[in-house]
């Protein structure tokens, strides 16, 4: 009796748990993580209205998705990135307004070319983790980031963003980056798809170039993005890509992004970047953004010709009315909407939301930034030794300079962090000197834009640095742009430092032999005027929060300058490979130079640029031996073993950046001197030695062929080039493609 009263009462729970799971409303399977999340997507797709699934296709406001309360389908709750989180509450010049409600302090994180610099795909990801985990802690679902552009002009307003020059470095930061963010089970969204490289008339340029370029330089971070990182969302971008809208453009979003590359999240539009409501949809653009009020309230403003006529495009009286017409099928609507809802499933936002109670800027957020910060400055110049700072022969110090007693931890726009405090170049340098040494300050010269710089002025802040530099044992002048100089929304006026910079280092140099030179920027200035006459050059980027601290640690020896650039500097803007095809006539942008961007370009046409891709000196000296390329004969898809030994011979301890680039030497099409297709980043104590290894695949010898509409390798020979940078290659080895 008691034993069938078990039986019965067994039979009788799963009999009413299996009815639940059929019919309870409250227990559905979309509500169940044990089922696979296909089957979740499609049971919930199945339960939604027509209407409440077209209100899913554009945002709720600003930075939010639209939530259906009746299924409990959370909205996306997103924040501006990629280098820290900036409010969401509003546009950015609203969100960071002086004194404004709107602002949250969070951790400022380098710049994206400052992490580019370190070649540290580790840190790149514990970067990415500390962004997702603060995304979290403030109760967000989603990070607009990272911006994986290529630096096709140094004018670009967004360098300082993304990771450089070269597709391959670009590639495997990414990944890293988006790794970190999603390992917190916060959604990445890697920007802008596709060929967004300069910001004057972004909303409306159309950006012509061939399909080898699209896949050999402009998608490759994309493609990896996709395939190696899994990310779960894509932004489209403003401008638009060989004639087409990038948020209406199926070769980019349905043939290339999903077809091709098998993207299974979804695609959200650059804010205010859609201009169509069927083709739009059907193109695949799930989610548009902004929505709501905040949108209604931007379009009733009016539109300026160059802010084009984007946005709206995909709120429910614009799409309902297509779908009656047949313009829109039922079908694709449950494409679109199928793609956020995976999402949601797959990030873990149904089943766990984020409940804002974790921290931000904790002691091991800040330690990851200040780590980012000092590895990725680069060393450029460094005659007689005069870095490290000898407190034996320096006692006495004046800093000077429009950047030295202000922060600038990054350009403008979107991505700029207000963080809970941040470290001057000046107060980090003090900080250091402690009572060691005298270390006393200058302006010198006002930042341009800043203050009013009458010339009688300008003169007296020179005079007054150049007597403080005659009176100190050396001279550190901090110069650069500001995020009103350089920033989303335009492109950077000049490439020559801003007003009267140029002028203060020749100043300061005359009256101080020990001078050096800090740039504090996103990318390359002009210093032809001047690097002739200074002992020393220090590239701090935009170092966020911890920048101060990061500077001095490099500037007295703390930490060894181990960054390399991520991006070519030329002597002057006209060796510049987008010359003459930037920033295009009548609204087209023609990419002329096609493949040949950065370094690729200066070794084709043998520029000299003033300080080459992957170039950084150190104050410690790495050798290089014992390359082997094995097997040097390869069977098609067989890959090649590369390794060499690097050894630390001199008395500091530091990290040395390895290059592996590949030159193809006989090929049916014009292919580039050579292609960056490996790196490491390497700690060595004085006197150690290691062992890199690499593992080429094909990858690292195919181009992309137009005829064959795909990647070819051809048979022959292949020389590995083994460099410190992409012009001081220490070995060479080979090893030949068998057809
Ligand atoms: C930028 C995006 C940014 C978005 C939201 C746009 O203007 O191009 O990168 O994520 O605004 O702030």
């Amino acid at each position: 009796m008691i034993r069938q009263f078990f039986l019965f009462s067994i039979l009788f729970t799963a009999a009413c748990s299996f009815a639940q799971n059929q019919s309870a409303p409250d227990n559905p399977p979309y509500k169940n993580p044990s089922l696979p999340v296909e089957q979740r997507v499609q049971d919930l797709l199945g339960r939604m209205t027509l209407e409440e699934k077209v209100s899913m296709l554009s945002g709720a406001n600003w930075m939010d998705s639209v939530a259906i309360e009746r299924l409990g389908i959370p909205s996306i709750k997103m924040t501006d990135g990629p280098l820290g989180i900036r409010s969401w509450a509003g546009p950015s010049a609203e969100t960071k307004k002086e004194g404004g409600k709107l602002k949250v302090a969070t951790t400022s994180f380098p710049a994206g070319i400052a992490l580019a610099a370190t070649w540290d795909t580790d840190l790149v990801q514990s970067d990415g983790q500390a962004i997702g985990q603060e995304v979290k802690a403030l109760g967000r679902d989603m990070i607009l980031g990272p911006t994986v552009n290529i630096n096709r002009t140094p004018l670009w307003g967004r360098n300082f963003e993304g990771f450089g020059e070269d597709p391959y470095l670009t590639s495997r930061l990414g990944v890293a980056y988006i790794k970190g963010v999603q390992s917190e089970g916060v959604i990445a969204t890697v920007k802008h798809f596709d060929a967004n490289n300069q910001e004057f008339e972004r909303h409306r340029v159309n950006v012509v170039l061939s399909d080898r370029a699209l896949n050999e330089i402009y998608f490759p971070a994309f493609k990896a993005a996709v395939q190696e990182a899994g990310v779960w969302s894509v932004m489209s971008a403003y401008n638009k890509v060989n004639g087409v809208y990038c948020a209406q453009n199926s070769f980019l979003l349905q043939d290339t992004l999903r077809k091709e590359w098998g993207f299974k999240g979804f695609v959200v539009s650059d804010w205010g970047s859609t201009y169509s409501t069927a083709p739009t949809v059907n193109a695949g653009m799930d989610l548009e953004m902004p929505g709501g009020e905040p949108m209604k309230a931007w379009m009733k403003k009016p539109q300026t010709a160059a802010a084009g006529n984007g946005g709206g495009w995909l709120a429910p009286d614009k799409v309902l009315p297509e779908i009656s017409d047949g313009k829109i099928s039922k079908a694709t609507i449950d494409e679109n909407v199928g793609s956020i809802l995976r999402v949601i499933f797959v990030s873990g936002q149904f089943d766990h939301p984020h409940k804002a109670t974790g921290e931000i800027d904790t002691p091991e957020q800040k330690a990851v930034a200040r780590k980012g910060a000092t590895e990725g400055i680069v060393l450029l110049k460094n005659s007689g030794d005069l870095l490290p700072i000898d407190p034996a022969k320096i006692h006495s110090l004046v800093v000077i300079g429009p950047n030295a007693a202000i922060a600038r931890t990054g350009g403008g726009g979107s991505s700029l962090v207000v963080p809970k405090y941040s470290v001057t170049p000046l107060k980090g340098i003090q900080d250091r000197a402690g009572n060691r040494l005298q270390v006393t300050y200058a302006l010198g010269a006002a930042m341009e834009g800043e203050a009013g710089n009458p010339a009688e002025k300008a003169e007296q802040l020179r005079t007054e640095a150049a007597n403080a530099a005659a009176k100190s044992d050396a001279a550190i002048v901090v110069v650069g742009r500001s995020p009103k100089l350089e920033s989303e929304d335009f492109d950077i006026k000049s490439l020559n430092l801003p007003a009267g910079q140029d002028e203060l280092i020749e100043a300061v140099a005359k009256a101080n032999k020990n001078t050096i030179v800090v740039i504090n920027a996103g990318g390359p200035v002009i210093m032809t005027k001047w690097i002739d006459h200074v002992p020393a050059v220090v590239d701090m980027w935009y170092g966020g929060q911890e920048g101060g601290n990061a500077i001095a640690d490099i500037l007295f020896g703390d930490a060894n300058p181990s960054g390399k650039l991520p991006v070519s500097f030329v002597k002057e803007w006209k060796d510049s490979p987008a010359y003459g095809h930037y920033p295009g006539e009548n609204l087209t942008v023609d990419y002329a130079e096609g493949i040949y961007v950065g370094y690729r370009y200066f070794d084709k046409h043998n520029i000299d640029p003033l300080f080459p891709f992957g170039f950084g000196l150190s104050y410690t000296k790495f050798d290089y031996s014992n390359l082997k390329v094995s097997p040097n004969q390869i069977s098609p898809n067989q890959p090649v073993e590369v390794s060499l030994t690097v050894r630390n011979s001199g008395s500091r301890p530091g990290a040395e950046v390895v290059e592996l680039y590949v030159h193809d030497g006989q090929s049916s099409v014009d292919r580039p001197v050579q292609e960056l297709k490996g790196f490491r980043r390497i700690e060595l104590a004085p006197g150690e030695s290691k062992d890199v290894h690499f593992t080429l695949d094909r990858s690292a010898m195919a181009f992309y062929s137009t005829a064959k509409k795909d990647w070819v390798a051809e048979p022959g020979e292949f020389d590995v080039l083994i460099g410190a940078s992409s012009r001081d290659i220490r070995l060479k080895g080979s090893f030949s493609l068998k057809p």
